[in-house]
């Protein structure tokens, strides 16, 4: 593809940088099936450390770090409560129900949030013949609500809750650094709560491939056999978890830019008649606008779009999904906003 092309299909599209390049070429590297690769150790005892848990695992992507969580909280024939928008039921290829043989239970919330008052709804009651409720599974940053971010008393009080009911609770927080820098706050106190958390190291933290999972150790190590199980042991792995440990050093400083990006390009869309978009609900790095007044369906304005050399996703037939990373930059921002206008003025 041409060097011009902005990319703002996904935050996963960034390339490692020369630094990381370096770092992955020399890794000090082992066997890490057999627990001896010690790059991926240090790897997982620094996500631990930072989170303050016990322990962390290195998997190669978000859907087998989620999946592995399922299995390791859930029996097949129990059910995962959900967002109806969610990451794990609309992109994760069924595989909650497929490979853990549990059912998703779908609930809506407003922007993708949910609060107790819509969790506790789908809790089953406790009777020998109703499927039972195993765990809750949230998701911060939301993605297809649009990046929106779970104010951490909601989250807590779920928690909270859930625990009360002998309902575990899992956090998929793909992009939880991005949470944490909109909301300011600390991402220890944001997931202290749960029982175990999924993040991607390969999205807005700038590593070519990897995700974490933080919990306790007992919990890990059953996850650690379960990930064997999945296919997901992997050997000298230390090369990723050499990029992987600068992604997670140096990526969460400096999402703030790609928010404000984001942010930018939202307002600068937002002015396009045609275009149905609230700035304002634009909090971190994900902007989702609506076509649908301008008569354009998604693809054929994405193929359009792609003429110009800009490059977006679409969400449905009138929703258009963009984000910002660390290989866009203002520049490439106010391109991709130009881009789109002309596409509506030809
Ligand atoms: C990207 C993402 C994942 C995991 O994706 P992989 O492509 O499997 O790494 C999980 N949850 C959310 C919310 C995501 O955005």
């Amino acid at each position: 593809m041409a060097e011009s092309v902005i990319d703002l299909r996904s935050d996963t599209v960034t390339k490692p940088s020369a630094e990381m390049r370096r770092a992955m070429a020399e890794a000090d590297v082992g066997d890490d099936v057999f627990i001896e690769d010690p790059t991926v150790n240090r790897l997982q005892e620094r996500a631990a450390e930072m989170f303050t848990r016990e322990a962390a695992l290195f998997v190669p992507s978000g859907t087998m770090g989620n999946l592995t969580c399922i299995l390791a909280h859930t029996r097949p024939g129990q059910e995962v409560i959900c967002e109806e928008a969610g990451h794990i039921y609309n992109y994760e290829m069924a595989s909650m129900s497929a490979i853990a043989g549990v059912l998703p239970r779908l609930v809506r919330g407003e922007d993708g949030i949910l609060t107790w008052d819509i969790v506790s709804k789908g809790i089953r009651p406790k009777i020998y013949y109703r499927p039972q409720t195993a765990l809750i599974s949230l998701e911060n940053t939301h993605n297809m609500a649009g990046g929106t971010v779970y104010p951490t008393k909601l989250s807590e009080e779920i928690c909270d809750r859930a625990h009360d009911a002998g309902i575990r609770v899992h956090l998929d927080c793909a992009r939880i650094f991005n949470a944490a820098t909109y909301l300011g706050e600390n991402f220890v106190d944001m997931t202290k709560k749960f029982d175990s958390i999924q993040f991607c190291l390969s999205k807005g933290l700038g590593a070519p491939v990897g995700s974490m999972i933080v919990g306790s150790r007992e919990f890990i190590e059953r996850c650690r056999s379960i990930r064997k199980m999945l296919g997901g042991g992997m050997r000298q792995a230390g090369v990723l978890a050499a990029a992987g440990l600068i992604a997670l050093e140096k990526g969460p400083k400096r999402l703030q830019v790609d928010h404000d990006h984001a942010k930018l390009r939202a307002t600068g869309l937002a002015a396009i008649p045609g275009i149905t978009l609230n700035p304002a609900k634009v909090q971190t790095n994900i902007v989702i606008f609506n076509l649908k007044a301008s008569g354009w369906s998604s693809s054929r304005f994405l193929e359009t779009l792609a003429k110009r050399n800009v490059l977006a996703v679409p969400v449905d037939n009138e929703r258009v999904r963009m984000v910002t990373h660390l290989d866009v930059d203002r520049n490439d921002v106010e391109k991709a906003a130009a881009a789109v206008q002309e596409v509506f003025l030809r």
